[in-house]
């Protein structure tokens, strides 16, 4: 009874936060004050007010915990606020440097402490990555991800120069430059901009305290430095994490709140499936459902309305309905191509089939808003604290 009464003087305390919005014209509680969720509560609230980062656990805890139909229609209506909703953009994965990765991410088939069958590969030449970068070109993508299993690239100055001839190479080809190394140094984020790097991928992978669970040989606060280091080199951030990892409700709230209270948002968001390997420590975790996909991707877009909110690996189980509910919930962003690094992808026919159908566009590239894009997604705390 005291929990119930509790959370309703939540709830009306952020309702008393709200104020009509003059640019809708209506108070969106003039109809329906007594069911509101916390997801209708801070899906108009960031509708009206943008990105915030002073976001508390419990305020995402309970945008999460709404009813998850309420959640994915709040999730769209904040979508359609702050982004074209039939515009989804098209990334291309590469793994140019497969496996033999001294990690111990117990997700991962590219870990060398775990028996997955994967054989380990040398940097791929440039050839064979401009042709793939061409072909996924042709194919509609606008933006190219290289991904390396490297713990980082400290004392990899040969391989790491290489990188920075294909991150110059592809983005003269007029598309987006992503990259996932592993950890990174201020210099190496620095030289990676220099050369044209759009964004730059290191995901949190779940909360801060289930993540010792998960991953021992990096802490969570390498991983954050990551992060810095790349916003303070100009770069666009990629971070978000995976769900089916034997992590509680609890932890995925913990992820998103981390992220939603960075500084300044990531520019892109992934949420990822767990997709089980046989001879990984996560070998028989039970699938994730699409329901709770949707709670994540519809979760992320209202705490995070401008980033880029990428429905990730996993994908290749969901049907067409199942992620049209995901790009109703917010997600914008997907991965094609024939393999997500090592794991099996969708079909590129079928996913030509699903934007016909779904009337769904493709995003186009944007290099000067891809170099500025983080600006306007400053959140108005993080503003106000620069004066
Ligand atoms: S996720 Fe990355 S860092 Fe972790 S084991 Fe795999 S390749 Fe290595």
């Amino acid at each position: 009874m005291a929990t119930a009464t509790a959370r309703m003087l939540t709830i009306q305390s952020l309702r008393s936060r709200l104020r009509p919005s003059a640019a809708l014209g209506h108070s969106f509680f003039s109809t329906s004050t007594v069911s509101a969720s916390a997801a209708a509560v801070e899906a108009e609230r960031s509708r009206r007010d943008g990105p915030r980062n002073d976001w508390s656990r419990d305020e995402i805890k309970s945008v999460y915990d709404s009813p998850v139909l309420d959640l994915l229609f709040h999730g769209a209506q904040v979508h359609r606020h702050f982004h074209k909703f039939r515009e989804v953009q098209q990334c291309t994965l590469l793994s140019i440097k497969t496996g033999g990765c001294t990690e111990d991410c117990s997700y991962c088939p590219q870990s060398s402490r775990y028996e997955t069958g994967l054989k380990a590969q040398k940097l791929m030449n440039k050839e064979a990555v401009m042709q793939a970068a061409k072909q996924a070109k042709e194919a509609g993508s606008t933006r190219f991800c290289m991904g390396a299993a490297w713990r980082d690239t400290v004392g990899r100055k040969t391989n790491f120069n290489q990188i920075l001839e294909y991150v110059k190479e592809i983005r003269a080809m007029g598309m987006e430059v992503c990259c996932t190394l592993g950890m990174l140094e201020k210099q190496q984020a620095e030289e990676l901009k220099k050369a044209g790097l759009t964004a730059y991928n290191h995901n949190l992978d779940t909360s801060r305290e289930y993540y010792p669970n998960i991953i021992t040989t990096r802490s969570y606060d390498e991983r954050l430095e990551t992060l810095h280091h790349v916003r303070e080199a100009g770069i666009s951030v990629c971070s978000g994490g995976i769900i089916g990892l034997g992590e509680a409700e609890e932890d995925r709230v913990g992820l998103l709140h981390t992220l939603a209270t960075l500084p300044i948002h990531p520019e892109s968001v992934p949420i990822n499936a767990l997709v089980a390997v046989k001879g990984t420590p996560l070998q028989d975790q039970k699938p994730v459902e699409i329901w709770e996909m949707i709670r994540m991707i519809a979760t992320a877009r209202i705490a995070m309305p401008k980033a880029m909110v990428r429905l990730s690996a996993g994908r290749v189980r969901f049907s067409m309905p199942e992620q049209a509910l995901c790009f109703l919930a917010g997600a914008n962003s997907i991965f094609t191509g024939e393999k997500l690094l090592t794991t099996p992808n969708n079909d590129f026919d079928a996913d030509q089939m699903m934007f016909k159908i779904l009337g769904l566009t493709p995003k186009a590239p944007s290099f000067a808003k891809a170099e500025e894009e983080h600006e306007p997604e400053i959140c108005k705390e993080a503003l106000s604290s620069v004066g």
